[in-house]
């Protein structure tokens, strides 16, 4: 028997999060702000006479005059970059009439904020990762906590917050954790939804009208496709240095999260090997980018410029082949090398899943999207006013997902409005 919901969110991720609890009843309504005002007039004008929910705005008019609806929520959310007061947001949310919805994710909420490494600092400060609805000034006020949401926040800090939305919004029952969605097929009702119950490998069937797919943009992790891959001694992705008790650690990747790695390892003591498929300009071009904004960034190019003997860089170097014993097999311009170690750490990212879809008459188109800060993914063609799927009707790509979006944006969730809104209008509810 399956069972059947108007909506179904595919993702508990930030993305997923926000859409859950906006479906869940909890819109936006125009208040206007003294920043939004002086510095967006035209729109603080536009805005001004709309008493209803903005869920409720003519999109697809305000994408024909040049305004995209995730840089208006933007800019509603973030009339500046930094966060001075709770009033400077431009909108307010009131709760309203849920609609039917539910979300299936097979992590718990937060996404890969929940595997991150425990120390990882975010690279925006932490008032931009928050949802429009719930600042994170407001939370650490609710919470008694001392937060600077004008900093980068930590990953646990930045989890608990995550964790903490379902229950404050009153969403907890409509969220199914533990669930894999191990398929997506078209059905008279719109969508057919297979998923496998983690815990007890059960299968459950769901149907749907609407489906958001907010399955992040690295929820397959890439794989190096050498042998001694899958050795114990090697880990999928980074935490804690005190995961790796041996001494000598090597390190391949050479994005953001595998320089996290090589830096705190380092700095714990150990003899790290950094091993990266890329040139030493390309590396030096991110370290140089980032190294006056981040702190961890300045840390690495000091310890990179020092010449410290417990890190050895290895630019334009493949692995090979993993050995039991821990003996790496390395390539780099056509000579190998020979390195002992106790533990392998991959932190080569991941890719976005398209491949649950089946059954369609026309398949996704995608295109491929990457920034200066090294996030890439395949992107859904969308569009513009209410980030559907033009390939899908119904189908709406959440987060980094949809085509046009940013990889790293201030308030990552701004698809959320026009996704909720166009569900609503099509649903007659507003
Ligand atoms: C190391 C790292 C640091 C980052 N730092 C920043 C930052 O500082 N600022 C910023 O704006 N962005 C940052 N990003 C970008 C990041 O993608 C976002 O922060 C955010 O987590 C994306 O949210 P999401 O909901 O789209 O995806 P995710 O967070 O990936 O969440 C998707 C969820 O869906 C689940 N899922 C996937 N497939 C299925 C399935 N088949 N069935 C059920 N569940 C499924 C996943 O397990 C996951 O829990 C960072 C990314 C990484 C990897």
């Amino acid at each position: 028997m399956s069972e059947h919901h108007t909506a179904i969110i595919v993702g508990g991720g930030p993305a997923g999060l926000a859409l859950a609890v906006v479906l869940g009843g909890w819109h936006p309504f125009y208040r206007g702000s003294r920043v939004f005002g002086e510095r967006y007039p035209q729109l603080a004008e536009l805005l001004a006479p709309h008493r209803g929910t903005l869920l409720g705005l003519d999109f697809g008019r305000l994408a024909r005059s040049g305004v995209a609806p995730a840089d208006l929520f933007r800019l509603l959310h973030h009339p500046r970059q930094k966060f001075e007061e709770l009033a400077q947001v431009a909108m307010e949310f009131r709760e309203e009439e849920p609609i039917d919805y539910l979300l299936l994710s097979q992590e718990p909420v937060g996404g890969l904020w929940n595997k991150a490494p425990r120390n990882l600092l975010t690279l925006s400060p932490g008032q931009w990762m928050e949802f429009a609805f719930y600042p994170l000034a407001q939370y650490a006020e609710e919470e008694g906590l001392d937060l600077d949401v004008n900093e980068l926040i930590c990953k646990t800090d930045l989890i608990r917050y995550y964790h903490r939305v379902p229950g404050r919004f009153g969403q907890e029952e409509r969220l199914r954790l533990g669930e894999q969605v191990t398929r997506i097929e078209p059905h008279e009702r719109g969508f057919r939804v297979i998923s496998t119950e983690l815990d007890t490998g059960q299968s459950r069937e769901y149907t749907c009208k609407y489906l958001i797919y907010a399955a992040g943009q690295r929820c397959q992790l890439r794989r190096l496709g050498v042998e001694g891959e899958d050795l114990p001694l090697v880990s999928n992705q980074y935490d804690h240095p005190q995961d790796y008790p041996g001494h000598r650690v090597m390190v391949v990747g050479g994005g953001r999260s595998a320089d996290w790695a090589a830096t705190e390892l380092h700095d714990a003591g150990r003899q790290v090997w950094y091993v990266m498929r890329q040139s030493r300009d390309l590396h030096w071009q991110l370290i140089g980018d980032s190294r006056h904004g981040l702190p961890y960034y300045a840390r690495l190019a000091q310890i990179l410029e020092s010449g410290s003997p417990r890190l050895e860089a290895l630019y334009r170097t493949r692995v090979k082949r993993i050995g039991r014993d821990g003996r790496v097999w390395l390539m780099a311009g056509g000579e190998e090398r020979v390195v002992q170690v106790d533990h392998v750490v991959k932190e080569i990212g991941g890719t976005a899943d398209y491949s649950l879809f089946s059954g369609f008459p026309n398949a996704l188109q995608l295109e491929e999207k990457y920034d200066n800060y090294r996030f890439q993914v395949h992107q859904v063609r969308t569009h513009p006013h209410n980030y559907e799927s033009i390939d899908i009707p119904n189908l709406y790509p959440g987060g980094y997902l949809a085509a046009g979006i940013g990889l790293v944006v201030i308030a990552m969730h701004g698809t959320t409005y026009a996704i909720a809104g166009d569900i609503l209008q099509k649903e007659g509810r507003l």
